[in-house]
């Protein structure tokens, strides 16, 4: 399959980049070569990408309505769409979002080469919109913070609209169908779904963006490895199933925590793998819960099978985190097993 044609999101999910020729494999291997001999649509890995990352590529961007751009990791991806910002010219970035990001632009501001605006709140929109690029996460990573995309989207602006993606992926939402230049996906997390890879993808809505993306990516180097391309188009076979698992997992965790005297807020948009909530008793009570928990990994990063938990205080460019929040992505265990573990360490 080389194209989405009609199929619908399940069908391409598990149909699409797959080898075609007669004889070929049915998945595409793990292809270790940096270079290929002449005729066909790759030459040297770094700026062509391989087979697989072409077919990677082609599952992605035929979810998102885009051209799809593989990088070596979600912050890969992300740099080369900063790096679209011109010298002097200006970002602006919500007050939550990954703090990588955040501390990518910070840096920027410190080495004079662009100016940001931080949208702390909606008055800060005019400026941001006034922009040459504004970044969006949603939901954000860890207060799950939304933006209205519908709105956004169709609001008049100057520069382009980037919008990571990662926690609602293309499944729960096609940021370029509602205005914007591009989406972006660590894929690190629920595409991936493992916990087993770095990798990370932008889509671009249309082809001097794309190209742009594809140019930062030959000339940075951030070009994803065999090993990695391979596991996450395996990992993106099973998106679908997983993430449905998932999300039904997070929603009564997210229930079953709401009523409980030792919770306070308990952030969750109503889909996606991820949440964070706030325990009463503070950052103390929070590190005693990470300490606790067993069948739940006190570990970082998220979206994989594994439910997993952290305080997050204490990241670069986190300053506005309550001290307490705990960052909660919800696997594919069985939820009563995870309540048992959860409520322990809550207690
Ligand atoms: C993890 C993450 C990133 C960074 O991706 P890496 O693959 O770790 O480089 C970017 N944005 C969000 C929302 C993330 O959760």
């Amino acid at each position: 399959m080389s194209r989405r044609d009609d199929l619908t999101e399940a069908s391409w999910l598990v149909a699409g980049g797959r080898p075609e020729g007669p004889g070929d494999p049915l998945n595409h291997p793990i292809t270790a070569a940096s270079t290929f001999l002449p005729g066909g649509d790759h030459w040297y890995a770094r700026p062509d990408g391989t087979p697989s990352v072409s077919a990677l590529e082609e599952v992605i961007g035929g979810l998102e309505g885009g051209t799809a751009v593989a990088f070596s990791s979600g912050m890969a991806a992300a740099a080369a769409v900063l790096g679209l910002v011109p010298v002097g010219g200006s970002l602006a970035l919500p007050q939550d979002c990954y703090h990588g990001v955040a501390s990518l632009a910070e840096q920027g501001v410190a080495a004079g080469r662009w100016t940001l605006v931080r949208i702390e709140d909606d008055s800060r929109w005019p400026d941001a919109l006034q922009c040459d690029l504004v970044w969006i996460e949603t939901p954000s990573n860890p207060l799950l913070s939304e933006v209205d995309l519908t709105a956004l989207g169709s609001a008049p602006r100057r520069g382009m609209l980037a919008v990571d993606g990662t926690f609602a992926t293309p499944l729960r939402m096609r940021p370029l169908d509602l205005g914007a230049d591009v989406a972006v996906h660590s894929a690190t997390k629920l595409i991936g779904g493992h916990s087993d890879l770095v990798l990370g993808i932008a889509v671009a809505a249309s082809d001097p963006v794309s190209t742009a993306l594809r140019e930062a990516r030959a000339l940075g180097g951030g070009s994803p490895g065999a090993l990695e391309t391979f596991l996450a188009l395996r990992g993106v076979r099973t998106l679908r199933v997983r993430l449905d698992a998932m999300e039904a997992n997070a929603r009564e965790l997210a229930t079953r925590l709401r009523g409980h005297p030792a919770v306070g807020t308990v952030r969750y948009p109503g889909f996606g793998a991820v949440m964070s909530f706030d325990l009463v008793g503070g950052d103390t009570a929070a590190d005693r819960a990470c300490g606790r928990v067993s069948l739940i990994r006190h570990t970082t990063s998220l979206g994989g099978v594994e439910t997993t938990m952290e305080r997050r205080s204490g990241y670069p460019a986190s300053e506005h985190l309550p001290p307490g929040l705990i960052r909660m992505s919800v696997g594919l265990e069985d939820v009563d097993d995870l309540w048992s573990d959860l409520a322990a360490a809550i207690a």
